[in-house]
């Protein structure tokens, strides 16, 4: 069983379906990761976290999320800091795991997990950055998420030195079987599929408990 952590659609494998808005639309077959993006944050829409909340207590949405910061779009930033705040409360008092989106705002999103008590287990989607900041973050006991960046020789680096008990992958908004990224992982650590995926099936059964992967 392959597992797909993060897809905006279902994909082949197992996935976890990420939406950012119309909540409405889950299908009860599915499993889902709900959050309000950075990207999308609306600051006239008085409700957005309160439709999060309402649909996030259903049983096959197993994370809240991608949430996070970034400073390369134009939502205020402040903004981005309360909604990420409310959404970390809430990972904790549904006891769902959290899907980060982070760019260029990594101190921050460290300082805020820590000061807000993160209880449940984190996961930074798209990793794409350097082996120091990736040491960083599975220093503190949280997950990284690999996607198509693997394909570049210094991501698969990054994926050879971090302990496979930490790694999901993804494909995010990539139009590709999962398998092609397992295939890239595959590659970079030479070695057998199969024994990766199981792997990845134990991380998926501490991080999202068994019912996921029933
Ligand atoms: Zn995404």
């Amino acid at each position: 069983m392959l597992i797909n952590v993060h897809t905006h659609k279902v994909t082949n494998g197992k996935c976890i379906v990420n939406l950012y808005r119309d909540f409405e639309k889950m299908e009860e077959h599915h499993f889902y990761s709900l959050g309000i993006h950075p990207w999308y944050i609306d600051a006239n829409d008085e409700v957005q976290l309160d439709r999060l909340k309402y649909f996030s207590v259903k049983e096959n949405v197993i994370a809240i999320g991608e949430t996070g910061l970034d400073k390369a779009c134009t939502t205020d930033f402040e903004l981005q800091q309360e909604r990420f705040i409310a959404q970390i409360h809430l990972a904790n008092e549904l006891k769902k795991p959290l899907i980060i989106h982070c760019v260029r705002a990594w101190s921050e999103i460290f300082q805020l997990l820590t000061t807000e008590n993160i209880s449940v287990p984190v996961i930074f989607h798209g990793f794409n950055k350097s082996i120091e900041l990736a040491r960083q973050v599975i220093e503190q006991g949280f997950y990284l998420s690999f996607g198509k960046a693997l394909q570049n020789n210094s991501i698969a680096e990054v994926l050879k030195d971090i302990p496979l008990e930490k790694c999901f992958f993804e494909t995010d908004v990539i139009d590709i079987p999962i398998d092609e990224i397992y295939q890239l992982a595959t590659n970079a650590l030479a070695t057998d599929i199969n024994l990766l995926s199981l792997q990845i099936q134990k991380n998926a059964e501490t991080v999202f408990g068994t019912s996921f992967l029933i």
